[in-house]
């Protein structure tokens, strides 16, 4: 029995000489792994399935060894993001941390999936200053899952009359002088109005938005450093952060 999907190719790699293995992120079935059948030597078209990035409907069908992709429609290659190297680099983060991640339940997944295509279309069309467009993903990422990062009051006492925040990496919190505790980091203002300003706005807009120099770098930090210590992943963010 055959089923259609619709998913994006987080990555590859090379079963046996002919084949080739896809893991997808699909809206119906999260992350599944499925084999592109003699990829390498024939049909163009199956061969785009197996390019990072790609959007399409793939219809897997179970084998013997695994779902096998047997019919495959490109909806969007997002090919124009691998001629910019710096966009590549930042699509590709996306795909890395996306790849670390577990959902919980289908509603995750599924909002999960449409911030990821949002992301990849802004890195593609929209042309966002470097680095905004991850952290603006990462931003609605940590809301999906449920860890949002308000700037706007302490998360411990609910105050809005704080002078100063700090990140609690232990709980991914923002809390007040008051509240906070010996390890607790202060966030710079140019950060905090940052992360608000890229929450609101569209991703469509990103490419006419300028945010207070460096600030981008510094929020990217912390919002890395709060994705490794709340869900226990290091990430690499080849030419992103490095
Ligand atoms: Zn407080």
């Amino acid at each position: 029995m055959s089923e259609k999907i619709k998913a994006i190719v987080i990555r590859s790699n090379d079963r046996k000489e002919k084949d080739t293995n896809v893991l997808l992120f699909s809206v119906e079935k999260g992350k599944i792994w499925a084999t592109l059948k003699g990829v390498k030597t024939q049909n163009a078209k199956m061969k785009l399935a197996s390019q990072p990035f790609c959007f399409g409907e793939f219809i897997i069908e179970e084998g013997k060894t695994g779902n096998v992709v047997i019919g495959f429609e490109c909806l969007e290659s997002f090919h124009e993001i691998s001629e910019n190297i710096d966009r590549y680099f930042e699509a590709s983060a996306v795909l890395e941390i996306l790849d670390k991640l577990k959902f919980s339940n289908n509603f995750e997944q599924a909002q999960a999936f449409l911030l990821v295509l949002k992301t990849l279309k802004s890195l593609c069309f929209f042309s966002p200053k470097s680095i905004y467009a991850i952290n603006k993903f990462m931003i609605g990422l940590f809301e999906i899952l449920g860890v949002p990062l308000r700037e706007d009051k302490c998360s411990c006492c609910g105050t809005t009359a704080f002078d100063k925040l700090y990140i609690d990496y232990s709980t991914g919190e923002f809390v007040c002088t008051g509240c906070k505790t010996y390890n607790n980091e202060e966030v710079q203002k140019t950060v905090l109005a940052a992360l608000k300003i890229l929450r609101n706005t569209d991703f469509e807009k990103l490419g006419t938005l300028k945010l207070a120099q460096g600030s981008e770098v510094l929020l990217l930090k912390l919002l890395v450093k709060n994705f490794e210590r709340q869900f226990d992943e290091h990430l690499k963010l080849m030419g992103v952060l490095s």
